[in-house]
């Protein structure tokens, strides 16, 4: 008899590596993933992928999966069905509420699960246990970037799409790498490079390759690019190389700006950021020679305590400009996470309901109690930050964690992870045991990207749909079955048989989302979320900006200056990513193509630092924190110099793991963890 072959299927999916948003069919046949295909159809990256794209997807089909509900019996997991796992969930988070109050509660969203998932956890949190207490990872990472635009243009997000970059005249990256973090863009910009000249100035305390590819590459000291972002725009409205007509036209408060910046001359800047001044004068002409300047930036920028208003600084610097407003130009925080700009957008932070809509004003908050049936407060919640030092206060006493590893995430992993191992009860939906999870009452086995249906949102506020792809693994469940499911068993009936009615729902009470819905997102089509009319606006502020007057407004922000430290922590932190990873390395750290080509952690040394300590190439070194101790071969190197170390952030040992150093100090806006201003001292173990 002749044999039944097994169909190949062709799956569009969406890359769930970084926010660049590359999409692709992906080649399945039964749960083997044959090959990943990228089309000319792909809005975001046509034929290309990069290395995490096209090989990063072993994880979907790890053994290490969960499958199964898991119950904490003592020191052990037992597996138990959803019905008993979600009842429990249930009666211990409906108990914990009754007696001690909605705000006993927190939940974590993540940028991992899909827009509908994300909505939904905001929905539970408000809906259904009464609290404002919601918060996403992007409170790590980009609120500084997203509070910074808010302020000044009104909408925190990217002012055009990768397009602007490729097309800009000059573009300035700060604190960012995108050839590790963001390679299909990298890849636009190197393009933009020989096609049609444009210029790159790349800022940065290490020098990774977009500074070797730079026309310009500058290094400031850590924590200081406020000031030289102040200065060169002091510097350039003095020369009268500022866009007066369009500052005119489109922003308030010219005249406190100008008194504000009025001490950051480029000899002050000189002395505190350590850049020269002729350096200084070259990127202010750089500037005013491009045709459009579009500025991207990253953690870089975010992670330190004047994240926010170094945001800020940013955005005046391209408003006094004239950089805003039109193509090829404007601010580009870009996004890590696959779908971290989709996670705020739909409203997983304790001060916005989807779309940016603030809980405090009462027109809006009606319009959900309405939707939703019931009363919700009228203050904002607690953030991450806020929820773990609410632990320690004995205020939370229980916590639902969704596709979230803050055990390692957050700065200061030792006090993270005695935090967690206080609360009463945590719940925690993953798609593996991930430290989080093993702290956890019970596990709920969530599902990867390309075994559901969904949204993701890029860097770009492209939305993007994803088509599942596999069957869930075992007795997994999309993410947004089992946060319905769970709504049910406390009483509320949310009944959604498909993402496409919980996005639905979402959109008619978003005014950014008001014309887009499953049909417009069809197949390879995209929307760019923007304007308030919910039209699809890949350029933003083309009808004025997003205050009642249309205006922009200079952000009137002090600088702050960096974190002191005790003086025998002598050498700077620097930490960030690797091409091949993904953060703390869940996931790509179970593809073997990936681990054959980056197996380990290690710390960057300077040449200068290595002669001085005697230390080599494979060297073993102990690096010690105020806030603990890990152990790392060194990799001796001119990408940094000096007393600046740096340490890959892809591990989740306890040996080795970047954030058992970081800690303390936050943004002062947003409490962003300042995990760029970091230090340790060096202890050498063994010298080969
Ligand atoms: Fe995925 Fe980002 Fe690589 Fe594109 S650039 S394939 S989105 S990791």
């Amino acid at each position: 008899a002749a044999m039944r072959e097994t169909r190949i299927e062709k799956t569009k999916t969406v890359c769930t590596f970084c926010g660049v948003g590359c999409s692709f069919e992906v080649w399945t046949k039964d749960r083997e993933i044959l090959k990943i295909e990228p089309s000319e159809n792909a809005p975001v990256n046509s034929v290309s992928t990069c290395v995490k794209g096209k090989f990063g997807w072993d994880f979907v089909n790890s053994q290490e999966r969960i499958t199964t509900p898991l119950i904490r019996k003592g020191d052990v997991f037992v597996e138990a069905s959803w019905d008993e796992a979600l009842t429990l969930v249930a009666n211990k988070l409906g108990g914990i509420k009754d007696t001690y109050g909605s705000d006993s509660i927190g939940f974590i969203a993540s940028s991992k699960i899909t827009n509908e998932e994300n909505y939904l956890i905001q929905k539970l949190s408000r809906q259904v246990f009464g609290t404002n207490n919601v918060d996403n990872c992007s409170r790590y990472c980009q609120s500084p970037a997203s509070w910074g635009l808010q302020q000044t243009g009104g909408i925190g997000g990217d002012s055009g799409t990768i397009k602007d970059i490729a097309g800009a005249g000059l573009v300035i990256l700060v604190g960012c790498a995108p050839a590790e973090g963001h390679p299909v863009l990298a890849t636009r910009i190197k393009r933009a490079q020989k096609l049609h000249g444009q210029k790159l100035i790349t800022v940065d305390v290490r020098r990774h390759e977009m500074g070797d590819r730079a026309d310009l590459f500058v290094r400031p000291k850590q924590g200081t690019d406020y000031v030289w972002l102040s200065a060169i725009t002091k510097y350039m409205i003095d020369q009268g190389w500022h866009d007066e007509a369009f500052i005119k036209a489109h922003v308030n408060h010219y005249d406190e700006f100008l008194k504000m910046i009025e001490p950051y001359t480029l000899d002050e800047a000189e002395k505190i950021t350590g850049i020269y001044k002729e350096t200084l004068i070259q990127m202010a002409e750089m500037i005013r020679d491009a045709d459009g300047t579009a500025i991207c930036w990253g953690m870089g920028v975010t992670q330190n305590i004047a994240g926010s208003h170094t945001s800020v600084a940013i955005a005046n610097l391209l408003l006094a400009t004239g950089n805003m407003m039109r193509p090829n130009a404007g601010a580009y925080p870009l996004r890590g996470h696959n779908n971290v700009q989709g996670a705020a957008d739909m409203g997983t932070m304790p001060n916005i309901f989807p779309g940016y809509q603030p809980v405090t004003d009462d027109q809006i908050r009606a319009k959900f109690e309405k939707a939703y049936g019931v009363d919700i407060p009228a203050i904002p919640g607690l953030d991450n930050i806020q929820m773990l030092e609410a632990i320690d206060n004995d205020r939370i006493k229980a916590m639902f964690i969704a596709g979230e590893d803050m055990a390692w995430v957050d700065a200061d992993s030792n006090h993270t992870q005695e935090m967690l191992s206080k609360l009463d009860f945590l719940v925690v939906q993953e798609i593996f045991l991930t430290t989080t999870a093993q702290f956890a009452d019970v596990i709920l086995p969530g599902t990867p990207s390309l075994e559901k249906d969904g949204t993701f949102t890029n860097t770009e506020r492209r939305v993007q749909r994803l088509y599942q792809a596999l069957e869930p693994m075992g007795n997994s469940k999309p993410d947004w079955w089992i946060l319905t499911e769970l709504a049910k068993k406390m009483g509320f009936d949310w009944n959604y048989s498909h993402p496409s009615e919980i996005f639905a729902e979402m959109a008619s009470l978003t005014p950014f989302f008001a014309q887009c819905n499953y049909d417009v997102l069809e197949g390879w089509n995209s929307f760019h979320w923007g304007s308030l009319d919910g039209s699809n606006t890949p350029l933003l502020f083309q009808e004025g900006f997003n205050f009642p007057d249309k205006k922009a407004r200079f952000g009137l922000f002090d600088y702050v200056p960096p974190v002191e430290f005790p003086d025998e922590f002598d050498l700077s932190l620097d930490n960030g990513r690797l091409l091949e990873h993904f953060h703390e390395g869940n996931l790509t750290q179970k593809s073997e193509g990936l681990n054959y080509k980056f197996p380990k952690v290690f710390v960057e040394v300077s040449p200068e630092l290595a002669k001085e300590r005697g230390v080599k190439d494979g060297s073993l070194v102990r690096l010690v924190s105020p806030y603990g101790a890990i152990r790392l071969p060194v990799l001796v190197t001119d990408r940094v110099v000096g007393k600046t170390v740096y340490v890959p952030m892809h591990s989740s040992s306890h040996e080795s793991a970047v954030n058992l150093l970081t800690g303390g100090a936050v943004d002062v806006v947003t409490h962003t963890p300042a995990y760029k201003q970091a230090k340790v001292r060096m202890e050498v173990l063994t010298l080969d």
